[in-house]
C-alpha cells in the first residue's frame, strides 16, 4: 500500500511539475511574441508618421515655405500625422492594458441610444472625405444595457471606421439596432470589399490585416478589431461577422440585456 501511495504522490508531483513548467514556458513564449510584435509595429507603423512630422517641421524651420497658404497646408498635414501617431499610440496602450489585465471598465446602466449616439457623433466629427452616407436605425423601447460607455462606443466606432475605410466608391453604411429578450444587437453593414472566408476568423487576431491593395493603402494597426472583441467579451457579449468578398460586410456587436 505504501508503495502505491508513494507512486501516486510521485505521479501527482510530476504532473504538477510538468503543468507548471508548461505554463511558465507558455507565458514566456507569449511575452516574447508580444515583444516581437511590438518591435515590428514600432519599426513600421510608428516610424512613418514620425518621419513625416520631422520632415514637415524641418521644411517650416528652414523657411522654405513662403506662401501663407502653403504654410497652412503643411500645418494641416502636420496635424494629421500627429493625430495618426496619437491614435496609434492610444491603440497600442489600450491593447497592452487589455493583454495584461489592467484595463478597467466603469459599467453603468445605460439606454442603448446613448451608446449609439456617442459612437455616431465621434464618427461624424471625423469629417471623413468622400460621399459617405450613414443611416442610423434605432427603434424605440429598447431594453437597457450595462456597459462602459467609452469602451463600447469605441468598439462601435471602430466598426464604423472600418466600414468606411474598406469601402471603395459605394460608401453607404447602415447602423441598426435590434433587441430580443436576451440580447441587443448593434449592426454595422457596408457595401465594401468584403472579407474572404479564410480571413474572417483571423481579422480578430492582433496585428492581422488582410493582404490586398486597399488594405495596404489604408492606415491601420490591425489592433482595432482585436481590441473591440476583447472589450465586447468582457461585457459578456460577442462580435459576429457575415461577409461576402466583393459585396460587403456585416459586423454585429451583441450585448446582453441588463435585467432590472
Ligand atoms: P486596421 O483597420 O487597423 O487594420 P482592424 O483590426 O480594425 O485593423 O481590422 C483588421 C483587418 O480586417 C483590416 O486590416 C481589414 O483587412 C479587415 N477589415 C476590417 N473591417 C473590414 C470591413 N468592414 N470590410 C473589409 N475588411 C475589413
Amino acid at each position: 500500500l505504501l508503495y502505491v501511495v508513494l507512486l501516486g504522490l510521485f505521479y501527482v508531483t510530476l504532473t504538477f511539475g510538468v503543468v507548471y513548467t508548461g505554463r511558465v514556458l507558455y507565458r514566456e513564449a507569449r511575452l516574447s511574441r508580444m515583444k516581437t510584435d511590438f518591435v515590428s509595429l514600432v519599426s513600421h507603423e510608428l516610424r512613418t508618421p514620425v518621419t513625416s512630422i520631422r520632415m514637415f517641421i524641418e521644411t517650416l524651420a528652414l523657411g522654405r515655405v513662403k506662401d501663407p497658404a502653403q504654410t497652412q497646408e503643411v500645418l494641416k498635414m502636420l496635424t494629421q500625422e500627429t493625430e495618426r501617431l496619437s491614435t496609434l499610440v492610444d491603440r497600442v496602450l489600450d491593447w497592452s492594458r487589455i493583454e495584461s489585465g489592467r484595463k478597467e471598465y466603469h459599467r453603468e446602466t445605460l439606454p442603448v441610444p446613448v451608446v449609439v449616439e456617442t459612437a455616431v457623433s465621434a464618427f461624424r466629427a471625423q469629417r471623413l472625405e468622400g460621399d459617405m452616407q450613414l443611416t442610423v436605425d434605432v427603434p424605440e423601447h429598447l431594453p437597457p444595457v450595462q456597459v462602459d460607455r467609452v469602451s463600447i462606443a469605441g468598439a462601435l466606432l471602430n466598426l464604423l471606421q472600418n466600414a468606411y475605410k474598406y469601402s471603395r466608391e459605394d460608401k453607404r453604411i447602415a447602423l441598426s439596432v435590434r433587441a430580443s429578450r436576451r440580447w441587443v444587437d448593434l449592426t454595422v453593414e457596408d457595401h465594401g470589399m468584403g472579407i474572404a472566408r479564410q480571413d474572417r476568423k483571423r481579422i480578430f487576431e492582433r496585428f492581422y490585416r488582410v493582404d490586398n491593395l486597399l488594405t495596404r493603402k489604408t492606415e491601420g494597426s490591425g489592433l482595432g478589431l482585436a481590441i473591440a472583441k476583447r472589450i465586447v467579451e468582457a461585457h459578456g457579449g460577442r462580435i459576429t461577422l457575415k461577409s461576402e468578398l466583393g459585396k460587403g460586410s456585416r459586423f454585429t456587436i451583441q450585448l446582453p440585456v441588463h435585467k432590472v
